[in-house]
């Protein structure tokens, strides 16, 4: 990925994941603009979020790889009302189920793109959100 993109920077943040020390690190990645995957040496095969212990082969130790940030939209739904302030601010929005090119499927949201433009298949980009200095959301775009 040779853009780091952000956005949001005049909304109330998200609410703040709790960073355990197994996610912290993957938050702090994200708020430094990129996507980790979880990377199995024992099978080969990527797992999101990165966890300690594959979720195929049950191996521990698992490694991280940093995604492409690339996707397409698999499928979507448009939220019209929220009770969590940040979120209100937001409305409508967009929660999109996206398939990453490295082959793994994750939910987010869609920004960037008023909800009549979404369309499934659609090309995405990955983007970050701050939330604190130790996290950031991880979100998707028109590519
Ligand atoms: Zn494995």
């Amino acid at each position: 990925m040779s853009e780091k993109k952000t956005t949001g920077a005049a909304l109330t943040p998200r609410p703040a994941p709790r960073l355990t020390s197994q996610t912290a690190g993957y938050w702090k990645a994200a708020r430094e603009g990129w996507l980790l995957l979880g990377d199995c040496a024992a099978c080969g095969k990527l797992s999101h979020p990165p966890q300690t212990v594959c979720p195929f082969c049950w191996t521990a130790g698992l490694g991280n790889r940093k995604a492409s940030g690339k996707a397409t939209l698999n499928s979507f739904t448009v939220v019209h009302q929220s009770g969590v302030p940040a979120l209100r601010e937001r409305l409508p929005y967009i929660v999109a189920y996206v398939e990453l090119e490295e082959g793994i499927c994750l939910l987010s949201n869609l920004v960037n793109c008023p909800p009549a433009e979404a369309r499934i298949g659609m090309a995405l980009r990955v983007l970050f959100e701050a939330i604190t200095d130790e996290s950031a959301a991880v979100l998707f775009e028109p590519a």
